[in-house]
């Protein structure tokens, strides 16, 4: 069964069919952004993991990452990090280039961000095929810094993102809520 918390951040999360394309049902987070108890009590969730992790520092992935990692960086009283898509960072990146359905897409993070005496925890809102997670952790490591956990708000289990993350995880939990 579902925990007090499961059930409220679950009834603040709704399913909008064929967005962004046909075929796609797309979890939307605006309702829980917009409810204070229930945003609260997802940072307070994540901050817990962000301690029993040990983690130094939040990478968020953009867009909806940041939404839910900077608060977490906040309580948690540690640094925030943006891993953002390609081009938008102004300084010396390092980058990572993943495959999509159809092509490819590319993330990066600002080299100067992370260093090997960081233990990083992962925030983004929903684990699909986990492309994008998986390619952030290879930067993460290839900055250096160790992965010490990944977490998100919702796993679409069908699409086999966990499968896939592992490898790149090695051995840090996935936590979804
Ligand atoms: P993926 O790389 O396939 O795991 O896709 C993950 C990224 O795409 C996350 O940053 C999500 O915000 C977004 N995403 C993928 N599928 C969905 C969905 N059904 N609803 C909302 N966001 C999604």
């Amino acid at each position: 069964g579902l925990t007090g918390i499961q059930t409220l951040l679950l009834s603040r999360i709704r399913d909008v069919a064929d967005h962004p394309e046909p075929g796609v049902m797309f979890k939307d987070i605006t309702p829980l952004l917009a409810d204070p108890a229930a945003f609260s009590a997802l940072s307070d969730v994540l901050s817990g993991i962000a301690r029993s992790t040990g983690a130094t520092k939040i990478v968020g992935l953009e867009a909806r990452g940041f939404i839910l990692g900077a608060p977490v960086a906040v309580r948690a009283g540690l640094g925030f990090i943006p891993v953002r898509k390609a081009g938008k960072l102004p300084g010396a990146t390092l980058s990572q280039a993943y495959d999509l359905e159809y092509g490819s897409a590319e993330i990066e993070v600002h080299a100067e961000d992370l260093t090997e005496r960081d233990r990083v925890l992962v925030i983004d809102d929903v684990l699909a095929t986990g492309g994008t997670a998986e390619a952030s952790l290879k930067l993460i490591r290839r900055a250096g810094a160790e992965v010490v956990g990944l977490a998100v708000l919702m796993e679409l289990g069908f699409l086999g993102g966990r499968a896939r993350v592992e490898p790149a995880l090695a051995g840090a939990p996935l936590e979804a809520l």
